[in-house]
């Protein structure tokens, strides 16, 4: 019998999310909403979908490996050097690159922990050590859902060859702010490589909260990942990119790269979507203001909600968080749950951030059960 890595045995077994459409077939209503995967809920721009159609007529052919057109598009826009920069199939397949062109056995991988699911399987995978930092309170008498900086920077040790700083972080929303993080940069020792994890840097609005392609530069030991699943609406299509301040490091990244996992439509949809910032920048501002509305209506029924730098909101609800979720769910709207911690709840489109509350009311009872949703 063959048996893969006792790493990988160990590896929990892929949980695949809830289908909208299976759930609204299962409880017999028209349409169930998914606000689980902090997607956008607008659909791909028209600019995006034509240049899509256009590349679907040359995919016989393999993509361009280096993304260069992709590349010297992000590097235009981001005022860096081609050199700096690394595409991937998804930022999380860049987080992976990371971890093999960084770690090895009898190395580690430091984060704070609650943060991205991706960061200990990472570490599993490679046979690093995960040296997981809990989240502190951001708030006095909060509950902890802020990264504790002091707290990393005093667990990395001279084995640790990355540090993952999610800002702002999943799933708390939560985002640390400019001087601190400068603070820590500096003194982290200049052999860790520091990726900020900045999945979800569109939607931030605080002014306080950095750009880390700002603060990377002249830090050699700084990275910036960055991806087109989220603001950029293309999820769908997998393409994420890291820049780095030493294109070393982005030379790595790129000796790792799975060959060709950029398809040649992502390559075309992610140039397109660049090219169209101002409606994606209108987007987001659309998504910061149902926060703010979602964040209100939740902090007015008396739920404990922090201020979310991102596009989902985050519940801290502990051991009730698995039994508002399924009841949510019953009642066609799919959230996020994580057992014993919270729900992490996406800003989804005003009407289906609606149906979530009238469906969290039915929940918590303040409503009839039978209410309609919408
Ligand atoms: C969604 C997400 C990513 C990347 O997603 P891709 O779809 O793989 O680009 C990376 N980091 C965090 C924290 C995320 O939430």
């Amino acid at each position: 019998m063959v048996s893969p890595r006792p790493a990988v045995q160990a590896l929990p077994a892929y949980r695949p999310g809830r289908n909208p459409a299976d759930l609204a077939r299962e409880i017999g209503v028209e349409r169930a909403v998914k606000l689980a995967s902090n997607e956008v809920a607008f659909p791909p721009l028209p600019a995006v979908v034509r240049a899509i159609a256009a590349a679907a007529a040359e995919t016989n052919r393999y993509p361009d490996n280096g993304a260069v057109v992709l590349t010297a598009a992000l590097a235009e826009r981001y005022g860096v050097d081609p050199a700096q920069i690394s595409t991937g199939c998804g930022a999380v397949t860049l987080c992976q690159e990371l971890a093999q062109a960084y770690t090895e056995p009898g190395t580690s991988i430091a984060f704070a922990w609650r943060s991205f699911e991706m960061y200990p399987l990472l570490a599993q995978v490679a046979g690093a050590r995960a040296i997981q930092v809990p989240l502190v309170p951001g708030r006095e008498g909060g509950p902890a859902d802020t990264h504790d900086l002091d707290g990393l920077l005093a667990a990395i040790d001279d084995t640790t060859r990355l540090v993952f700083v999610c800002n702002p972080n999943n799933p708390t929303g939560t985002a640390v702010r400019r001087a601190e993080l400068k603070r820590f940069l500096d003194a982290v020792p200049a052999t860790t490589l520091v990726v900020l994890d900045e999945a979800y840097r569109e939607f931030v609005s605080d002014p306080d909260v950095p750009d880390g392609v700002e603060l990377m530069r002249g830090r050699p030991n700084v990275a910036v990942l960055r991806t087109f699943s989220k603001a950029w609406g293309l999820a769908g299509l997998r393409v994420g990119y890291l820049i780095a301040e030493d294109p070393a490091v982005a030379e790595a990244v790129r000796k790792t790269h799975v060959p060709f996992s950029v398809s040649m439509l992502a390559q075309a949809a992610a140039v397109a979507a660049l090219a169209s910032e101002d409606e994606v920048r209108d987007r987001c501002a659309a998504v910061v203001a149902e926060r703010a509305r979602l964040t209100a209506a939740l902090r007015e029924r008396g739920l404990d909600v922090a201020d979310s730098q991102a596009n989902f909101v985050w519940l801290p609800l502990g051991e009730q968080a698995g039994s508002l979720a399924a009841g949510l769910e019953a009642r066609a709207v799919i959230t996020r749950p994580f057992a014993g911690e919270g729900v992490r709840v996406s800003i989804g489109a005003p009407e289906e951030n609606d149906a979530f509350l009238a469906a969290l009311d039915a929940v918590r009872g303040r409503q009839p059960d039978d209410a309609p949703l919408r």
